[in-house]
């Protein structure tokens, strides 16, 4: 094990510690100090339940902050799906809290009217359907036909309004909290998750204001692509590594959450801080890319992921990409061209037509760069073609993996399914599960 992966380890399960202590804190804060009687086993574990809930829907404001040293050794879209589904437990933790509390005393359901209950009680309703409503609109978010905007617009209030009510709910009860110091931690416990919004939504969107990027070219590939190249003003913009992404804002301003997360697609070491990302067109915001008027002010917030060989020491590389995917792989590819990098690689890239795919001849060139084999795997192939077709199965990849295939890293960008599918045949043909890593472009 390299020293990096053992540091890379000790700093997850130190995050993961730190996870865990957040969301217990509440109870310790609880169990401190004079404690009231209790009420019995099911009263008292409904009121564990409830507080237990509330220190994970403040801790899930945490998660999706970005905060890059928390997120660097898991990933950050390992982070957002362990949001998506600590949502999903904190929902069950949180419903199991009135439902146990009505199974121990039966008279409480008339809490739930919110004609007869007190106000305390009906911010906790409140909350407890806000909080389904966050959940459902996020797990069924597509099936709903929920865009993506509006859904982020209404997850963020809705979860922001089933902390605060929730927290308006435990002020109202009083039992746990009655004591002037417990409701001082209490009160400096959620003034944190707050801060951590305002951080997020205020403080960092206006430090982003203050360096701006202009678009100085905008060029059209192959497959309803476009190259966005954008240069710092004012300062001397970021720093990345080939395989990261950051979202970019283009126009307005970053207070108004329009961002949208793209990988870099161009070498790190381009003069000028000049970063460039390759955008297909799929939906409302891509497809304004390629009338975005040269000069337009951008905002990048970034680097963000882990799907970068500079974690990964290796003696070659294999690259496996379908359709836009390859975006971060040319990122990849061209810094090793840069860096005059001898070590083998193969690439295995998967598009639907010859004409249509993206960086076809910028990977003509690369070749020449770099010691880089090329397998395009066409699903509908002209008729002259003699390579291969159809899709990656795992015969395609047994065919053109070398031979010293368990020591390389592979990096797989593509279609959620396609990733899967490509994850399993790895796993399959032997590779390790180490070597393999993944980059999804889908983060809800
Ligand atoms: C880590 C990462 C790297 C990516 N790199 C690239 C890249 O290099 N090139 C590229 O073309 N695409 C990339 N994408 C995908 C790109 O972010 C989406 O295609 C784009 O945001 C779609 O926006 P839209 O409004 O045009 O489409 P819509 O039709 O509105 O959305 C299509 C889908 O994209 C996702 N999406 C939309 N808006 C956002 C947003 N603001 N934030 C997060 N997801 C959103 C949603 O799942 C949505 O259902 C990447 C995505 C991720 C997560």
């Amino acid at each position: 094990m390299t020293r990096h992966f053992s540091h890379v380890i000790a700093t997850g399960v130190f995050w993961l510690g730190m996870y865990l202590a957040l969301v217990l804190a509440p109870l310790f804060v609880l169990l401190i100090g004079p404690t009231p009687p209790g009420l019995g086993f099911l009263w008292d574990l409904s009121m564990a339940l409830g507080f237990a809930g509330l220190g994970m829907m403040g801790v899930q404001f945490v998660l999706t902050a970005r905060f890059r040293h928390a997120t660097t050794p898991f990933g950050i879209d390992i982070i957002y799906y362990f949001h998506r589904y600590v949502g999903i437990v904190l929902l069950v933790v949180v419903l199991a809290h009135p439902i146990l509390v009505i199974v121990d005393n039966p008279a409480t359901i008339a809490f739930l009217n919110p004609f007869g209950a007190p106000w305390h009680m009906i911010a906790g309703t409140v909350s407890l359907l806000a909080l389904i409503a966050v959940v459902v609109a996020s797990v069924w978010r597509k099936a709903l036909g929920l865009a993506y905007e509006p859904w982020r617009w209404t997850h963020t209030a809705l979860s922001v309004a089933a902390v605060v009510f929730a927290l308006v709910h435990i002020e109202g009860v009083q039992y746990y909290v009655a004591s002037p110091w417990k409701r001082l931690l209490w009160r400096v416990f959620a003034l944190t998750w707050i801060a951590v919004v305002c951080h997020v939504r205020l403080i960092r969107p206006y430090l982003l204001r203050r360096r701006p990027y202009r678009v100085v070219s905008i060029a059209q590939e192959r497959g309803d692509a476009w190259t966005l190249a954008l240069e710092p003003r004012g300062h001397e913009g970021i720093s990345f590594q080939p395989g990261q992404f950051a979202w970019l804002t283009l126009g307005g301003s970053p207070l108004l959450m329009t961002e949208h997360p793209f990988s870099f697609s161009s070498s790190p070491t381009l003069p000028g801080g000049r970063l460039e990302f390759t955008i297909k067109e799929l939906g409302d915001f891509t497809r304004t890319i390629g009338r975005v008027p040269l000069d337009a002010v951008g905002f990048v917030d970034g680097p963000y992921g882990t799907f970068t060989i500079e974690r990964h020491p290796a003696p070659g590389y294999v690259f496996i990409a379908g359709g836009i995917g390859i975006a971060p792989i040319m990122s990849i590819l061209r810094s090793l061209a840069d860096r005059g990098d001898r070590r083998p690689l193969l690439l295995v890239y998967a598009y639907r037509r010859w004409e249509r795919m993206t960086f076809r001849d910028a990977i003509e060139e690369l070749r020449a760069r770099l010691n880089l084999t090329v397998v395009f795997v066409l699903e509908e192939p002209p008729p002259e073609w003699s390579g291969e077709r159809g899709w990656i199965t795992r015969e395609v990849l047994d065919r053109h993996l070398p031979e010293d295939r368990r020591l390389r890293h592979v990096f797989v960008c593509g279609p959620e399914a396609m990733t899967q599918a490509i994850e399993r045949q790895l796993r399959g043909l032997g590779l390790p599960l180490s070597h393999v890593h993944s980059e999804l472009f889908e983060l809800v």
